[in-house]
């Protein structure tokens, strides 16, 4: 029953400090509070989809600073392995500086190092890996040619691809076109012209969704922060298989009392990931997706605050 996915994943050390009030240029503040954790897009989703079940690939790289040392420490503590990350010699990890300021705005500045290491070769280096898994799950935070390889890799292998398109950088259409499903928020999908800022709703996204699916991707579920997600699915999909099976589908997230929504999107589509590489149909998948997110917003950090399995599907029922 347990699906097998590989994730091409940015590996951060999230450092955050929070203030009164962002220092002027030049200016010195004291922090109020200060705060060393795990982070990524990838590492995050990777983390996810470990607790929502699957066994997990996670490729990523890594330099051979005291950065290094914690994070493969957190990973391994979370039970994720770490075969298929590598050290990169002489190179710093990967580091978001995070500044969190009185009113909740916040500032980042994200430092790649390790995570610009990942490069088409790199993919290569893993095909076997990526051949053997149920499904391939990267994001828009490693460098492009890194994307655009896993995509056209998983589709010669015939592993079923997902690309969460955050942030929504430029892949080439031929990418795009073989996402089942491209996973983006409301915003990404903005970003992509997919929908416009006019949008709103669940009954309006997931026409959008209707409207996408087939034509630029095989399936894209597109997620809405309290109000949920949307799917749909082309002809091409894994998830169509018979002419009964819904095309499009829409998720109400439960209401949840929201403490922190970091990482909320990574949540979701680390658990869909899993859901999806057990063979679940896509709108089964994003049930359990939205509920995982709902669920992760109720208490406060990234990875500390995803639930394992039996949490997610007896908050889901
Ligand atoms: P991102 O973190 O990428 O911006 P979203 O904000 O769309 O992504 O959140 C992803 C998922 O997490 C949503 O589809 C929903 O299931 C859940 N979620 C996020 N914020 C809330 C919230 N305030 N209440 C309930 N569920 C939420």
């Amino acid at each position: 029953m347990t699906g097998r996915v590989l994730v091409l994943g940015s590996l951060n050390v999230d450092s955050t400090s929070y203030v009164a009030d962002f220092p002027a240029p030049g200016e010195t503040v004291p922090s109020t509070g200060y705060a060393v954790a795990l982070g990524g897009k990838g590492t995050n989703q990777a983390i996810a989809a470990h607790l929502a079940g699957a066994s997990v690939d996670l490729v990523a790289r890594v330099g051979t600073d005291a950065a290094a040392t914690f994070a493969l420490e957190t990973v391994r503590g979370f039970g994720v392995a770490l075969d298929a990350i590598d050290q990169v010699p002489d190179a710093a990890t990967g580091v978001a500086q995070i500044t969190v300021a009185a009113s909740g705005e916040n500032t980042v500045i994200v430092s790649a190092g390790a995570n610009a290491h990942v490069t088409a070769a790199a993919v290569e280096a893993h095909r076997w890996d990526v051949a053997a898994a149920d499904v391939a799950l990267t994001q828009g935070e490693l460098p492009v040619e890194a994307v655009e390889r896993l995509a056209s890799l998983s589709a010669e292998v015939g592993t079923r691809f997902v690309l969460n398109l955050a942030p929504p950088v430029p892949v080439s259409a031929a990418a795009l076109a073989v996402c089942d499903p491209l996973v983006v928020n409301q915003h990404e999908a903005v970003a992509l012209g997919i929908g416009t800022g006019e949008t709103s709703g669940l009954d309006a996204w997931r026409t959008v969704a209707e409207s996408v699916a087939g034509r630029r991707c095989r399936s894209i579920v597109i997620t809405l922060g309290a109000e949920g997600a949307v799917s749909a699915a082309g002809s091409e999909s894994a998830s169509v298989d018979s002419p009964d099976t819904a095309r499009s589908s829409q998720c109400q997230s439960p209401r949840v009392t929201a403490v922190d929504s970091t990482g909320a999107g990574d949540c979701f589509t680390g658990t869909l990931a899993s859901f999806l590489s057990e063979g679940r149909q896509l709108s089964e998948a994003v049930a359990v997706a939205v509920a995982a997110g709902a669920l992760s917003v109720t208490s406060r950090g990234t990875v500390g605050s995803y639930a394992p399995r039996a949490d997610l599907l007896a908050f889901a029922a």
